[in-house]
């Protein structure tokens, strides 16, 4: 098989970055490759909105305080130029998504609406009631049929290949009928999302997001970047840890302990609720280890989210979802009572390297989305900025990988890994199994949480890595696939979605015990301050063909602002 393009993930980035490469050039063959069906992405999971400084609520907003929110957000790890550049894209791309057809909810003078949310200083989240994910995975979806984008749906991508300099293709399994392929291409956009799956059972993400193109690109000797920066959603539900989104807060939801105080009063005195993400969960966390939290007769800990107060038709109006996912996973109304929350694991900061051009240092390959770094969020992303990213970057690199294709030829070979990957799922399917795959994930997301959770320290993360390599080592001994049939193999994908997994949490382990200060999502007990002197840096880590890593540090851009303390 031959494709010009091919952009794997079908998510808010994929879906942009195929618009843009056949808008580009329609002469190529573009095609998008999907372990899900498109609408199924995670992107279509995403409730409270995106943001842009259209300044149609609050006239003194602009795109340089965008900027700089972020920049504040992110602790001054993000690069500037790049947090610049998606700024001020913003307004461009939200028009030109609004004449798509996204059908974004409206002020009373027809203007796109915008709501607060958490760490930014003017009024800035456009949004489609609770939503946004899903109108924008929709539009985007049905703009890309009416361009001609071919899509391989639910073709399980394996491993990128290349020759060392330049991109050859990829490994991909054919879902419906088991077989493995190689498809060459000119370039590839990895867009396959993110992976706080690794927080198995603690987090908001959808079953799929599994890291598995960074997982790929760790084992193809691309670099990862900023792998310890995993951010936790102050607002998780108790039992399933369904997210309930930060507009919950933006519309003025209050977060109350047992002595029924707004305890975010003692954190963030001016934000209260909408502080940054990093911040709150803290604060609810803090809360929980003081003895005022509650507890259910599960032993569950938790905190109350109140809109009560906000009335019943703002809460249909506004937070239609929230409303529906807190009666049936809940068993609450949040019109009536408050709603039981804990933080929970919702994006990766961290990801595949790239430059602002998407290039990684392979000629070819690109990254958008979830599962790139540029990096715009440094150490803590911003609500509302990664439907941003993923729309701005997944541009930025449809364009780039037509450039790319358009002045090159395929290149040769790949046959080599082909065979490997056949070799491998082959003697994986004939292993027996030993250890139960749905025990060992829940295991994993335990050790995360346990050991790399909202507070780490030295020992705890020692303890959690020695669990965790001996998980991996267990895994690669005695996992293997029960269901042997070809047609359709969940069992089969399912466990090379853990091996995929375990290899995210191995980097993220050992990246975490690099870095000894705290900044942004990543707090430690025993290094609660942020040191610039020694951390200001990007983690960029390599893995070696004996599994071993290479760690470097990479420069942050901080050509516009000074990094200063943050206060909120
Ligand atoms: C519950 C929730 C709510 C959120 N709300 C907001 C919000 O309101 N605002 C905001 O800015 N951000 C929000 N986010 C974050 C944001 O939605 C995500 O970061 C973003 O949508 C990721 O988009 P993506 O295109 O990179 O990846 P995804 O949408 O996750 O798509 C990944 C794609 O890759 C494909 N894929 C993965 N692995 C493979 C493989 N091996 N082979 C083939 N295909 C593969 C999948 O099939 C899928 O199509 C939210 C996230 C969650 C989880």
């Amino acid at each position: 098989m031959k494709v010009d393009v091919l952009i794997v993930g079908a998510g808010g980035a994929g879906l942009y970055a195929a618009l843009s490469a056949v808008k580009e050039n329609k002469d190529l063959n573009i095609a998008v490759l999907t372990k899900v069906y498109p609408t199924r992405s995670h992107t279509g999971a995403a409730q409270g909105g995106i943001n842009a400084a259209l300044a149609n609520v609050d006239p003194t907003d602009n795109e340089e305080l965008h900027t700089f929110d972020t920049i504040k957000g992110s602790d001054y790890l993000a690069d500037q130029e790049a947090v610049k550049y998606m700024c001020f894209e913003a307004p461009k791309i939200i028009r030109a998504m609004e004449h798509m057809g996204v059908p974004f909810s409206r002020l009373g003078n027809g203007k796109i609406a915008q709501r607060p949310f958490g760490g930014a200083s003017r009024d800035r989240t456009c949004y489609s009631a609770d939503k946004m994910g899903h109108v924008m995975l929709h539009t985007l979806f049905e703009q890309c049929i009416r361009e001609g984008v071919k899509f391989l749906n639910e073709w399980f991508m394996l491993n990128i290949v290349h020759d060392g300099k330049r991109a050859i293709g990829v490994t991909a399994i054919n879902i419906a009928t088991g077989e493995v392929k190689l498809i060459k291409t000119k370039s590839i956009i990895l867009a396959t999302g993110g992976h706080s799956r690794i927080y198995w059972g603690y987090t908001s993400n959808a079953l799929g997001c599994t890291g598995d193109g960074t997982a790929a690109a760790l084992r193809a000797g691309l670099p990862v970047k900023d792998m310890e920066f995993l951010q936790f959603h102050p607002t998780g539900l108790r039992k399933s840890a369904i997210l309930v989104t930060e507009a919950a807060r933006g519309e003025g939801g209050h977060l109350i302990n047992n002595k029924g105080e707004r305890f975010m009063k003692r954190y963030a005195p001016e934000k209260m609720e909408l502080g940054p993400r990093d911040l709150v969960s803290r604060s609810i966390m803090q809360e929980i280890r003081e003895g005022r939290g509650f507890k259910d007769d599960e032993g569950r800990e938790y905190v109350h989210l109140d809109l009560t107060h906000l009335g019943a038709e703002k809460i249909k109006e506004r937070l239609p979802q929230i409303r529906e996912l807190a009666i049936d996973f809940e068993g609450i109304d949040p019109i009536k009572e408050p709603i039981p929350i804990k933080p929970t694991a919702h994006y990766a900061m961290g990801g595949i390297h790239t430059n602002i051009k998407c290039e990684t240092p392979i000629e070819g390959v690109y990254a958008a989305g979830e599962a790139q770094c540029v990096s715009v969020h440094g150490a803590n992303r911003l609500g509302g900025n990664s439907l941003l990213d993923i729309v701005v970057f997944g541009n930025v690199a449809g364009k780039e990988a037509v450039r790319y294709a358009e002045g090159t030829d395929f290149a040769q070979g790949g046959e080599g890994k082909l065979e490997d990957d056949v070799k491998f799922i082959t003697e994986l399917m004939n292993r027996e199994s030993k250890e139960t795959l749905g025990d060992m994930r829940n295991e994993l997301g335990e050790i995360m949480f346990k050991h790399f959770g909202v507070f780490k320290n030295e020992s705890e993360m020692q303890e959690g890595y020695e669990k965790l390599k001996n998980l991996i080592d267990r895994a690669h001994k005695h996992l293997g696939v029960e269901d042997k049939s070809k047609v359709f193999n969940l069992d089969l994908q399912s466990t090379l979605e853990f091996f995929n997994l375990l290899e995210i949490a191995d980097v993220l382990a050992y990246a975490s015990l690099q870095r000894k200060e705290s900044r942004g999502s990543f707090y430690r007990d025993d290094y609660p301050k942020r040191n610039d002197e020694e951390f200001l840096y990007h983690s960029m880590i390599t893995k070696n063909a004996d599994g071993s890593f290479n760690y470097e540090k990479g420069e942050v851009d901080i050509s516009l602002y000074e990094p200063a303390e943050r206060k909120y």
